[in-house]
Order: C-alpha cells, then structure tokens, then sequence
C-alpha cells in the first residue's frame, strides 16, 4: 500500500486514517468508520463538528461579505466586539486569527503600556510548564522542557515562575517588569488547574505592584470550563485576557480583550491581514451567543460533573491514580507512562473508535463537544474501559 501523503511537512506522526466527515461528536473516516471524539480538535469544536449554528452563519455571511480589509468596519467584527466586551467585562477587542498571534499582541500591548507609565518595563513572567503558542516569542513565554533552545536565539524579555507558587512570583519581579502572564488552567502541561488561592493573591500583588494581569483563556474560554471565563470561576478581573480556539468553534478566530485604561496601542502599532475579517467575526458571533447562555453553561456543568463521576469510577475501577480538571475540560492520571498506548487503543476499538488525546505520557485529556449528550458520555466512558484494558493499564 503507498503511503498515505508524501508531500505534507511531517509536524506530528499521524494514524494512517484520512477523516471525511464530521457530524457533533462523531468523525468519519474514508472507510467508513466512526469515532466518537472527545477531544474536538484540541478543545476547538465547541459546538462539535459542522453544528448548523456556524455552517449557517458561514454561508450567510459568505453571501454578503468576506472581508473588505481591515482598513475599514463591518458589521460582524463591530457586533462580535461589543458582544466580547459586554461578556468579559474589558471594554477593549482587538481580532485575530490564532492563539499565539492573540498573545503576541497581548505581549506588545503590555510592553507599549510599559515603554508609556513604567519607565520602559518590558519584561512579562509567565509559568513554567505553560503554553502559549508555537511563534518565537510565545516559544519564549511557554515554559515548555526545551523550547527556550529550539531555534536560536530566541526572544527574550520573559522571566519564568512557578504556578501556585506565589513566592516565585515575587522572586521573579525586577525593576524590568510590566506584566504576569498565566493559563488558569495549564492545559497543554496536563490539566493543571490554578489554585483560587494563589490567583486571587496574584490579582492582588499585581494591582499593588501596578503589573498587568494577563489571563491566557485561548483553551479555557468560551464555555469550556462552565462559565463563560474561566476567570469567573476565581472571582478576579484581568487586565487582558486572550481567547481563541473555542472561540471559533472549529474556523480560525481569535480575540485580545483589555480594560480601556491599557488600550494605549496607536494606529500603525498592531494590525494583520484578516484581523477583524468579517466571515470568521460573523462565525465567532453566533458561537459566543450559542455558548454564553445561563442555560447552555448549565448543560455543560451537568456534562462536566457527569464526565467526572464517571471518571472517578475508572479511577477505582482501574487502579489509576486520579482525576482533575475544570468544567469540560478534564484529564485522567495514569499510574505509568502509557497514555499513548491508551490513544492507540481506543482509536483502533471497533466497530467505533475512540478519539482521546495524551498531552503527557501519564495523561489523558478530554476536551468534548460543549454540547455532548449524557448518553456521548457514558458511551465514551464505556469505550474507554474498553481501551483501558485492551491497553492493559
Ligand atoms: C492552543 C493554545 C495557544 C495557541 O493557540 P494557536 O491558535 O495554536 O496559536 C495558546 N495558549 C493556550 C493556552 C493554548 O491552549
């Protein structure tokens, strides 16, 4: 049989499986196969694969306008603005395509505040073991085992601190420091949840000390952990945060939010191609006011509390060593390092696979659709028995 593709930059070893179609929680491969995913495109697809709320507002917008540069307004981009603003509370939205393009911006806005009211403070400390995106800089601010060598020489301007750890924080802050930067949830480290205790007191510090607070929220926003913010569930205000994936629901959005009082970029400062373009805005709107509902956060804390149990009860079942996470973003630890094995397994489970997700080798991740069902659940909870086994964990 040839290989499946000889053409494609190999940037992760893929399955040899070509997917076709995708429909809520369910993919299709070309042979016919169906997967149930619990992982969504790492925690992208909020509302699941090709939900009519967004094939809907793609082709009506499609029809109308797709971007007429961002050298002008349209509708899509104003309306997902205010909207955006009026939910988390900063007044300020800049759009953009990705994560890391959102934190590099967030990054620069800090860095003009500081070169404005700090006497040219530049340096942010972020955490380690967080991730922020795959541009240099953002290599710079992720605290990623290695990235700090990948590709020589690499920005520089970020000093690193422990997360709950507050006296790191303060170990890390110079004369040179503007801004702290963290993940509520490190998701890509595990599913570290960050202690309400130490976000609180971080909040604090930083007001005192005139630092900005910027909350990384690209996996954790829009939904995925129960609220709308995960900064909501620690009662704390940021001074910018950063979305995108779920934000999208599965097209390439992404937003940098700041209060009014650090919106200090000038025209000519920050900018992009399709930044505000009004087919992904139109998108990102109609997923914002799907998802950011007292009722649909509601169905996605019953999820969440149901995948938790249900979790929990592998956990004794199997031996394991625990489960964590926050809203529907959630991770199963392992008592040893098989969690790729695990991935494995359940994808090759017939007749219908499963899609899970292994950040780290003790790990398993799962990021469902926002809008999974209770029997998704218990589906996906009974093909991962299956794949524990089979994996002999
Ligand atoms: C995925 C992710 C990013 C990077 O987003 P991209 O869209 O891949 O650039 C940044 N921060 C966090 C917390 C993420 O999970």
């Amino acid at each position: 049989m040839p290989a499946i593709d000889q053409h494609l930059i190999t940037i992760t070893q893929r399955p040899d499986i070509v997917f076709a179609s995708g429909h809520g929680s369910w993919l299709t491969d070309e042979g016919g196969k169906r997967y149930l995913d619990l992982m969504q495109g790492w925690a992208v697809n909020a509302l699941g694969h090709s939900p009519a709320v967004i094939t809907d507002a793609l082709l009506r917008q499609s029809q109308q306008l797709l971007t007429p540069s961002p050298a002008y307004f349209n509708r899509p981009m104003l309306q997902l603005a205010q909207q955006l603003a009026s939910l988390c509370g900063l007044e300020r939205v800049f759009l953009a395509s990705s994560g890391a393009e959102a934190n590099e911006g967030a990054v620069k806005l800090a860095r003009r505040w500081g070169s404005r009211h700090r006497g040219g403070a530049h340096e942010v400390i972020s955490f380690a073991d967080a991730f922020h995106g795959r541009t240099l800089a953002m290599m710079s601010a992720s605290g990623k085992p290695g990235w700090d060598r990948l590709y020589p020489p690499m920005p520089g301007g970020f000093a690193k601190a422990r997360l709950n750890d507050l006296d790191s924080v303060r170990r890390a802050i110079g004369p040179q420091t503007v801004a702290v930067m963290l993940e509520l949830v490190q998701g890509e480290a595990g599913v570290v949840v960050a202690e309400p205790d130490f976000v609180r007191a971080l909040r604090a510090l930083t007001e005192e000390l005139g630092l900005l607070l910027i909350v990384d929220e690209v996996q954790t926003g829009v939904g995925r952990c129960g609220h709308a913010f995960a900064f909501e569930h620690y009662g704390i205000r940021p001074d910018i945060v950063t979305l995108a994936k779920g934000l999208g629901g599965g097209v390439p959005l992404a937003a940098l939010l700041c209060q009014e009082r650090f919106n200090c970029f000038e025209p000519g400062d920050q900018g992009g191609t399709f930044c505000g373009n009004a087919l992904m805005a139109a998108v990102g709107l109609a997923v914002v006011n799907e998802v950011c509902r007292e009722d649909f956060l509601a169905q996605v804390n019953a999820r969440a509390a149901q995948l938790s149990v249900g979790l929990q009860a592998v956990v004794q079942d199997y031996g394991l060593v625990g489960e964590r996470g926050l809203g529907l973003l959630r991770a199963l630890e392992l008592p040893s390092p098989t969690a790729p094995a695990v991935v494995a397994a359940a994808q090759a489970l017939a007749p219908t696979g499963l899609l899970l997700n292994a950040p780290r080798p003790h790990l398993l991740r799962f990021m469902p659709a926002l809008n999974v069902s209770a029997g998704e659940i218990d589906e996906g909870l009974m093909l991962l028995r299956r794949a524990l086994s089979d994996a002999r964990v």
